[in-house]
């Protein structure tokens, strides 16, 4: 078995629409092709024996087992990869159940589709089903050890990409309200919503978490001046810089017991708590200072209590925990060693922040805290006695948590708050040491140690004990107040034909709103007109660029076949979806062989319309109606033919369409016909000259009207916008030379050709074409370029590209002959394969009042070209 080709899909695609992240493995199963499961001696036995879970998979059959059962009567090898490549992610901890598998039109090679969580595992997990498969067939079985090892790395990676527990929360509360997420490719920054409506996040910051709050919340000194001035209990304490003021500290904060800590440290490095003599105090001033970059040490009273943590969000309290040091209870039996042991076996504790809990690590100061509790490692405790590991009680540390947030005292909870609103922090980690929640902190002597900004969320969210708390909707609540946006409008535009001519249209005509469109086409990606990013721009990568840009307003984005193909679409639903045709082109590219196959991966747009959204299909194209089927929005048909039954029914039923009547571009709203303008005055209809324009045209309106556009702004967009050099470069741009005019277009396809031969066909002077075709096309469609330039032209100037696509220079030429003569043998056609000759020819030679009509596979040079004839107009008018 050889893998070919690996692809990672990241959002809806060919294969699923809801479950978007795959991987599509490309394998050529060679020589066990031919072999089915059940043919191959030992196979089921040995994979019975490796993967003994496999049994939970039901399979076709629908029951348990009923995968082994198809391995057993006899599947091919993509199709039990699929299921040990789900299986291999499953048994490392990501629960993952979408497979598919398909052959492709070449024998033996098959598309291996999975589900992933994490997408490097997802590979990794596809690479490591091919060896353990391939391993069965040879040996019988695969080492347990490899397996092990296999599972180890793929634990691994999922662990080193998670977003982290507190990200994680707010992630899922975001999704749980539909509120898109994406990760920004620096600094772990997560974006929530899209264009203008965006938030931020970073852990537990948020775009509203001021520079001046986090500053001074980092800044324990300065935090306990502003809350001391504002009658905020904080523990009495001094910041020395030398050893020799350490006396007078001890002294000036009412003498032993005290604390000692660096003045910028985190996560307890460097703190020794409950110090108690001169000499302990000396060695803690030391260990502070070593973990402060600024020699600084801050000393303190020391106030009896356990620790909590009051979480403020936006203002409110939203939940309270008390946190224990690292500690272990005793059974009567075992040393503290191996209660340590035991308790850091809880599937619970990970390393670092990456799990719920942390294991407790034994270390100096571990071994330091048993030494003043009276312990070594090896001592046994009694039943129920309690050894604590750590002074203080950070989770990172091995502490746990314990849920107080219905027990904290309402002046507490006042005192929180404020505090939060005196350092100015939106989400607040406020430490307080206290002996008693319960009990206002006056009461008790309790004082707040510390203001945490970006505090952390997995003590609340998953305390050791009480009740998790769901801390993410209060953060959801105030990044996205109930009531407002999230998202920006996102229409896309796919089809064959017209999509970079009708997304231009649309956002011209979105334009007219006032607001900021950005949109992506084939020439690039732009944003209020302005070119950002020149280049083929059809795909999630160039989509991304607008939903992340902050200032986009709407979103209207040409969504080409590759994207989809290659990765999905970039965002998972949209307010309208275009599909404006489909023909043959790209086919048997991507495993894509046939039109149907074809319509079903520019139904991926249709498919994602939101149920509020609106899909916006072509009535005259059966395979785009057919696309309605599996709209979960609402459809609205456009046809250049006010007869079309699709359209008649579907008004019928009090649906919405736009049509060609009487010259007009109509909007059908149920019984009503609101005309929109006449073809003649939109000038990208040429005069109402082409009608595949009229179609494009028709697509636009609809798809605007359907967004809520007034009907007085799509008029003006229409009217306004020119097919020409500047504002659809390369298609249906007409030049005026004064004796011949002279057409440039794109069309590459064989619709295409057929398209601007509905337009050539209305010239009533000389026709001269100068045709070409891309490389990669198959043989038919070259030839079928050849009979329908033919049809169109009185006489043809055969050129070829630059890039011949992996073809013999002079191929396709022949070709396209070959179709020219086989429609109309007596045409002599002029073969000149230099593209710039063969247009100054054509151009040279045209009789008065004729057209040159160049299908250019350059469309700068074409036009460079053209205008160098110093053209009286192009159709800009
Ligand atoms: P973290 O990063 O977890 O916030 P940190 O390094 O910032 O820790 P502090 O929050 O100042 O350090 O102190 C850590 C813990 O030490 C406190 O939560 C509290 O339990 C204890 N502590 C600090 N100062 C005092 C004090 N004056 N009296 C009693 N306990 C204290
Ligand atoms: P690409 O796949 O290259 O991105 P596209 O779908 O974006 O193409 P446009 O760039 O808008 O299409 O148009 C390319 C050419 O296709 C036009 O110049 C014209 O010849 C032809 N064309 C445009 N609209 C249609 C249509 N509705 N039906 C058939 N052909 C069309
Ligand atoms: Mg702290
Ligand atoms: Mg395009």
């Amino acid at each position: 078995m050889k893998i070919l080709r690996t692809q990672t899909l990241r959002g809806p695609n060919y294969w699923s629409i809801r479950r978007d992240k795959l991987i599509v493995m490309r394998l050529d199963l060679e020589d066990l092709a031919e072999k089915p499961s059940n043919e191959i001696p030992g196979f089921y036995e040995g994979l019975i024996d490796v993967l003994p879970s496999l049994v939970e998979h039901y399979c076709s059959p629908g029951y348990r087992g009923g995968f082994f059962e198809r391995v057993r009567t006899g599947t091919y090898m993509g199709h039990i990869i699929e299921h040990i490549a789900l299986e291999l992610q499953e048994l490392a901890g990501t629960p993952v159940g979408f497979g598919r598998t398909r052959s492709t039109s070449t024998p033996g090679v098959y598309n291996v589709v999975f589900e992933y969580v994490d997408e490097q595992a997802g590979r990794y997990a596809g690479r490591a089903a091919v060896r353990l498969c391939q391993s069965i067939v040879d040996t019988g079985t695969y080492p347990k050890e490899e397996l092990a090892q296999d599972l180890a790395d793929l634990r691994d990676l999922c662990n080193n990409a998670s977003l982290g527990p507190s990200t994680e929360t707010i992630v899922k509360e975001a999704q749980a309200r539909n509120i898109p997420w994406l990760l920004l490719s620096a600094r772990a920054m997560v974006q929530l919503g899209y264009g203008v409506h965006q938030k931020r996040i970073q852990a537990t910051l948020s775009s509203f978490s001021g520079i001046l709050a986090v500053e001074l919340a980092c800044d324990k000194e300065g935090t306990k001046t502003i809350l001391k001035d504002g009658g905020i209990p904080v523990p009495r304490g001094t910041v020395i810089q030398y050893l020799d003021e350490l006396s007078a500290a001890i002294e000036e904060v009412g003498g032993f017991p005290i604390v000692i800590k660096p003045l910028d440290g985190n996560h307890g490095r460097g703190i020794s708590i409950d110090v108690k003599t001169q000499q302990e105090a000396e060695e803690a001033y030391d260990l502070a200072s070593a973990a402060s970059k600024t020699r600084s040490v801050i000393v303190e009273r020391y106030y009896k209590g356990s620790d909590h943590r009051i979480l403020v969000i936006n203002g409110k309290v939203a939940a309270v925990a008390e946190r224990i040091p690292a500690h272990v209870v005793g059974d009567g039996r075992s040393t503290i060693e191996e209660l340590i042991e035991i308790t850091n076996q809880d599937p619970n504790r990970g390393d670092g922040h990456a799990n719920v809990l942390t294991k407790i690590t034994i270390d100096k100061t571990a071994l330091n805290v048993l030494e003043k509790q009276g312990y070594e490692l090896t001592s046994i405790l009694a039943h129920g006695e309690i050894a604590y590991l750590r002074a203080t009680a950070n989770l990172s540390t091995g502490g746990i948590a314990v849920d107080r947030t219905d027990e904290i005292h309402p002046e507490n909870v006042w005192i929180a708050q404020r505090v939060a609103k005196l350092i100015g922090l939106d989400i607040a980690g406020i430490d307080v040491v206290t002996e008693d929640i319960r009990k206002p902190l006056k009461e008790v002597d309790g004082v707040i140690v510390e203001v945490n900004a970006a505090p952390g969320f997995r003590m609340h969210v998953a305390p050791s004990r009480g009740l998790p708390r769901n801390i993410a909707a209060p953060v959801i609540d105030m990044l996205f107040p109930p009531g407002t946006p999230s998202r920006v409008p996102i229409l896309a535009i796919t089809g064959t034909n017209g999509k970079t001519t009708t997304s231009r249209l649309i956002s011209h005509i979105c334009r007219q709103t006032g607001k900021v469109v950005g949109f992506t086409t084939t020439d690039g990606v732009y944003i209020d007109d302005y070119l950002v990013e020149k280049g083929d721009n059809t795909g999630p990568y160039s989509a991304s660029m607008i939903l992340k840009d902050p200032t986009v307003e709407i979103a209207v984005l040409e969504t080409a076949r590759g994207g989809i193909l290659r990765s999905g679409l970039a965002f998972n639903q949209c307010d309208v979806g275009v599909v404006l045709n489909v023909a043959a082109d790209h086919l048997g590219i991507g495993d894509i062989d046939t039109i149907e196959q074809m319509a079903k991966v520019k139904s991926v747009v249709a498919e994602v319309v939101s149920a509020e959204g609106y899909a916006v299909l072509n009535a005259d194209d059966p395979l785009t109606v057919s696309m309605a089927e599996k709209v979960k929005g609402r459809v609205a048909y456009f046809s250049m033919s006010p007869d079309n039954p699709i359209i008649h029914d579907h008004i019928r039923r009090g649906g919405m369409a736009a049509i060609y009547e009487n010259g007009y571009l109509s909007i059908l709203e149920g019984e009503w016909t609101l005309r929109i303008e006449e073809a003649v005055n939109i000038p990208v209809t040429m005069q109402g000259m082409a009608p595949f324009m009229i179609a494009n045209a028709l697509a636009a309106c609809l798809a605007t009207f359907v967004q809520g556009i007034d009907i007085e702004l799509i008029r003006q967009g229409v009217r306004t916008f020119k097919p020409s050099v500047a504002q659809t470069p390369g298609r249906m741009n007409l030049f005026d030379l004064g004796h011949h005019h002279a057409l440039i277009d794109y069309a590459h396809n064989p619709a295409g050709y057929e398209a601007v031969g509905g337009f050539v066909g209305n010239w009533s002077g000389e026709k001269v074409g100068v045709v070409g075709g891309p490389g990669d096309r198959r043989d038919d469609d070259l030839i079928l370029l050849g009979k329908l330039s033919a049809l169109m032209f009185d006489r043809i100037i055969v050129k070829e590209d630059n890039d011949t696509r992996g073809r013999r220079r002079g191929e396709v030429a022949d070709l396209i002959l070959r179709g020219i003569s086989e429609e109309n043998a007596s045409l002599r056609p002029e073969v000149i394969l230099d593209e710039t000759e063969a247009l100054e020819k054509a151009l040279s030679t045209v009789s008065e009042g004729g057209l040159v009509v160049i299908f250019p596979e350059s469309v700068t040079q074409a036009i460079n070209l053209i205008e160098k004839h110093r053209p009286l107009t192009d159709n800009q008018g």
